[in-house]
């Protein structure tokens, strides 16, 4: 089975398998998690108004925002949780937010 987002999910997983109240003890661990699941709302990527000051890498929480060689790339949004920091913060519309 996958999830809107096309991932598979492990459906071996049964909910005795998961920690009481789904605390994460272990750090480091949340790629593990596709918390993209949990989002209502949905950052868009505007290519072509981007300026590449990468103000929007630090306010993200969930590291959402990948850079390679001083480039932001486009959402990963497996882990984006759609709380629009990244859209309030950028100053050359190269972030539209919207309904998913
Ligand atoms: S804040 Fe806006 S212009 Fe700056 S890197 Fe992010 S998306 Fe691009
Ligand atoms: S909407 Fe929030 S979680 Fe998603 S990329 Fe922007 S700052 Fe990160």
């Amino acid at each position: 089975m996958k999830n809107k987002m096309g991932i598979k999910i492990d459906e071996t997983i049964k909910w005795q398998d998961i920690t009481p109240g789904g605390v994460i003890y272990d750090s480091g661990s949340a790629q593990h998690f596709i918390t993209g699941d949990w989002r209502s709302m949905k950052p868009e990527f505007v290519d072509e108004n981007c300026k590449h000051c990468l103000l929007c890498i630090p306010v993200c929480p969930d590291s959402a925002i990948p850079v390679v060689e001083g480039k932001r790339l486009d959402f990963n949004m497996s882990h984006c949780k759609g709380c629009g920091i990244c859209y309030e913060v950028c100053p050359f519309k190269a972030i539209e937010f919207m309904k998913d």
